[in-house]
């Protein structure tokens, strides 16, 4: 069959799809681009905020429509949070969530699609949405392991994704993450080294390691472990492949973690994006997160004081419920003190089943519009500061978009976005040196590096 797998959601969404792509390859079954031209439709649906249950349906109805039989296979965080309605939905065959995602149960579904209606098995039930937190380590064995999903093939990505957590144990009380992916659950250090292995002599040039909280990772194995000693052992099989982390909450960036960055530079990107979501106490304890305001400026001049050409990024949710002038003020005001590299800005979306979704004073919609574009403002002009610390000095980017006639576009070590000088056909998915142009924004590759010889 012909089955195309889409992902709506985060980076862990997208390395899910990767597995799920490298499952139905390994099933025997064609992997496409496009529903148009598919049997079946794999869809991994997102759940973080209303717009993103809204587009997952649309995706179903405008595939179905353009693809008369089109049979659609609903999994992921909205297709967990509501199976009813997914199962509705024309065209659906199987609404899996995100307990469904292993690879004996993906096989299954495609071997015959339509013969496992939506079932409860796959569900989670409402129960679960508001019982979860504080299951008992023992409940644990309902959700799937991390290892129960190939890896990505090496060819899915320039920037692989290698997912190595799944899960949480926190209760953020806007947070939809709990109930819908379970508790957290750890890839064992050797399983990931194996995979990692796999995509170092693919030529991969770059690894991401990602996971629902990643800075959780290894408390929930035996021998317990943690993201600083998993990263110490990949360092040592890097070779030519860089690492990047995904997202850690301020206060899990520790000395351990720290000393692997500063002391392998060459191997581990000097870049961090650490939500903040508030940066007022009040709004922080209203959210239930595990740390102050205080922890996040620490947080950012211990890296900085380690790692001084660190790019830091965040997250910000405008508009909590509660949130204040005065609140929001204190957040800009630490965004600027910490002289942040880019912030990535949310509007609050309740989500039902989340304490926060009963929660008032609710903002209204006007002021969390003027405070996203203060956000922006902010970000853009931590954007613009970093391009020029970088301007005239040499990077190591890895070119991973190259849009047909398009521009070549790479990101540097340092999570810098920039354009080719031009394009070349042989810098398409490579990893070389270029100086960054005065202007902050393109990078100029010298001939010889033309060769895409990967690795600085
Ligand atoms: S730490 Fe909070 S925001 Fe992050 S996944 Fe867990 S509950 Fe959600």
């Amino acid at each position: 069959m012909k089955v195309c797998v889409v992902a709506h959601g985060c980076r862990l969404s997208r390395a899910e799809q990767d597995g799920i792509e490298a499952e139905v390859a390994r099933a025997g079954h064609d992997v496409v681009d496009t529903p148009a031209e598919a049997d079946v439709l794999w869809l991994d649906t997102c759940a973080v905020t209303a717009r993103a249950d809204a587009d997952a349906r649309k995706a179903v109805r405008r595939a179905v429509r353009e693809r008369p039989g089109l049979k659609v296979i609903l999994s992921g965080c909205y297709a967990a949070l509501a199976p009813e309605t997914c199962a509705s939905l024309e065209g659906v065959v199987a609404v899996v969530g995100n307990q469904g995602k292993r690879a004996d149960l993906i096989a299954d579904l495609l071997e015959t699609p339509g013969a496992c209606p939506p079932s409860s098995a796959h569900l989670v039930p409402a129960s679960a949405l508001t019982a979860h937190i504080g299951v008992p380590r023992a409940r644990r064995g309902t959700w799937p392991a991390v290892a129960d999903l190939p890896a990505s093939s090496p060819r899915a990505r320039t920037r692989a994704l290698l997912r190595v957590q799944d899960g949480c144990d926190h209760a953020c009380s806007y947070c939809i993450v709990p109930p819908v992916r379970g508790p957290s659950r750890s890839l064992p250090p050797r399983e990931v080294e194996r995979r990692f292995a796999d995509l170092a002599a693919a030529g991969v040039p770059e690894v991401v390691l990602t996971g629902a909280h990643l800075g959780t990772y290894g408390r929930d194995l035996a021998p317990r472990t943690d993201l600083a000693g998993l990263l110490g052992r990949l360092v040592e099989r890097a070779g030519a492949t860089r690492i990047r982390l995904s997202s850690l909450d301020p206060h899990e960036v520790d000395d351990a973690l720290l000393d692997v960055m500063a002391a392998h530079g060459d191997r581990v990107c000097p870049h961090l994006h650490l939500p903040l979501q508030s940066g007022d106490d009040r709004i922080l304890r209203g959210m239930r997160r595990a740390y102050a305001a205080r922890a996040f400026a620490d947080a950012v001049a211990r890296v900085r004081a380690r790692i001084p050409h660190v790019t830091i990024g965040t997250d910000v949710i405008a508009g909590f419920p509660g949130e204040d002038d005065a609140a929001f003020d204190a957040t800009c005001d630490l965004l600027l003190r910490a002289r942040v590299d880019y912030v990535h800005a949310f509007a609050f979306s309740p989500r039902s089943g989340t304490a926060a979704a009963t929660m008032e004073p609710r903002v209204p919609p006007r002021v969390v519009g003027d405070r996203i574009a203060r956000l922006r403002r902010i970000s853009q002009a931590g954007n613009e500061a970093l391009a020029a610390r970088w301007a005239g000095r040499t990077v190591d980017v890895v070119f991973d978009r190259f849009p047909r006639g398009g521009v070549l576009r790479g990101v540097s070590e340092a999570y810098l976005r920039l354009e080719a000088d031009r394009d070349r056909p042989a810098l398409r998915g490579a990893r070389v040196r270029g100086v960054v142009a005065a202007c902050g924004r393109r990078v100029v590759v010298p001939p010889v590096e033309a060769t895409g010889a990967a690795g600085p």
